[in-house]
């Protein structure tokens, strides 16, 4: 296949001979022709040597690299990347039978996938586009997800209407690319939980704290928990399997304070050791008494951009301080921040600095990070966006 070629300023391929995917609009001396949006084109440096290949788009992010080698990017080409995705989570036992069928097949970047998403949830695989090569893409990359999964796999859901750059104006639609409905009960290391991808956030469920969720487990027997900002009831479930004395779920939304009890109903019919509540966090963390001595902080994203990095510290740190004040001595507090621009640095400063205004004397116990199946690759540190301190307040 010939590919409209795109070459570089002078200098601009040394990033690239470190293997990072992303070629920013500044780097670029001209165009061979104006690509369209979503194409698969080709760059090449200065001196017209190959560089590598990948999806255009417009914005500062000019082509997400999808291969450093001379190859086209077809059906075939997508079967080797899904099938090296599926067996490094086969080999690292993470697809284990009825035990545990939630898992990301394709984190991006991890999988050398840049723009691409991809969960599973037993028999059905949510597919996530973040470019507009993906989009268009996406039928071959059903395509690819059968062959590779073959009766594993019985339906796939395109879900890109809000992930897509909305200046492309590509409107995409939410819709099943093969099979219909397959069922939405999936299970996460012996948990069940319904999954809505329809209209849940995200895929429907958050897969990357599955690890950190079973860390809280362990540390949950006899205590009073506190899941803040539960979503579908995650933490909530584990905890209670793991012997918490009570579990207070809470969420700012209605729908996601209902996933929640259903969970729970789901693993643990009738014990009535959980209550939800439906309430804003600050506003409950403020009103609430001292019972609790193991909470868990995992808000939305505070920033989304460097701009508002500020504030969102700031964020973390009213949030903290909350915690802090009221967690009971001897409790442990497992925080969280998922915005990819807050670093681990930044984030474990307003951490201190919420400690710091409470006075109370605190351990880092674990530092925890996203798992397995959000790999980083090793050449796109960017790739790392899930931060989480386990405390031990005194
Ligand atoms: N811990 C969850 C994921 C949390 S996602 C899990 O393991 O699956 C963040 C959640 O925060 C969302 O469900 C959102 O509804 C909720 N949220 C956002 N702002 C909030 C606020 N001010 N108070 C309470 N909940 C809030």
């Amino acid at each position: 296949m010939k590919y409209i070629k795109i070459t570089l300023k002078p200098g601009k391929e040394e990033s690239f001979k470190r293997f990072h995917p992303w070629v920013f609009s500044g780097a670029i001396d001209r165009f061979e022709r104006q690509p369209e949006e979503g194409d698969v084109v080709e760059i090449i440096d200065w001196k017209g040597n190959f560089v590598g290949t990948g999806h255009y788009q417009i914005g500062s992010i000019a082509v997400r690299i999808l291969s450093f080698m001379k190859e086209n990017i077809d059906l075939e080409f997508y079967k080797k990347r899904l099938n090296v995705a599926y067996r490094m989570r086969r080999s690292i036992g993470l697809i284990n039978g009825d035990y545990n069928n939630t898992y990301r097949l394709v984190h991006g970047e991890g999988d050398n996938l840049s723009g691409l998403i991809i969960d599973i949830y037993d028999k059905t695989a949510v597919v996530q586009a973040h470019s507009p090569g993906m989009h268009y893409a996406r039928h071959t990359l059903a395509q690819a997800l059968k062959e590779v999964m073959g009766d594993a796999l019985q339906s796939i859901y395109y879900k890109s209407e809000t992930t897509l750059p909305y200046k492309a104006e590509l409107d995409p639609e939410n819709e099943y690319l093969f099979g219909e409905n397959a069922g939405n009960i999936a299970t996460e290391y012996g948990l069940k939980f319904h999954v809505d991808w329809l209209r849940g956030q995200k895929t429907g469920f958050f897969v990357d704290q599955r690890e950190n969720r079973s860390l809280l487990e362990k540390y949950s027997k006899d205590r009073s928990v506190l899941n803040m900002f539960c979503y579908t009831g995650g933490f909530s479930f584990y905890a209670m399997r793991g012997g918490a004395k009570l579990v207070h779920s809470v969420d700012s939304s209605a729908k996601a304070i209902d996933l929640t009890c259903e969970n729970v109903e789901l693993n643990f019919p009738g014990d009535n050791r959980h209550q939800a509540f439906a309430e804003d966090a600050f506003k409950y963390l403020d009103t609430m008494g001292d019972q609790y001595d193991l909470i868990i902080l995992d808000p939305p994203a505070f920033a989304k951009h460097k701009k508002v990095l500020n504030n969102a510290l700031q964020g973390y740190r009213k949030l903290n301080a909350k915690a802090f004040e009221k967690i009971k001595p001897g409790g442990i507090l497992f925080t969280f921040s998922c915005s990819q621009v807050v670093s681990k640095e930044n984030f474990r400063l307003a951490v201190f600095s919420a400690a710091a205004q409470s006075g109370r004397s605190v351990r880092i116990l674990h530092q925890l990070t996203q798992p397995a199946d959000h790999p980083v690759n090793i050449y796109h540190p960017e790739g790392e966006y899930l931060k989480g301190l386990v405390l031990y307040v005194e």
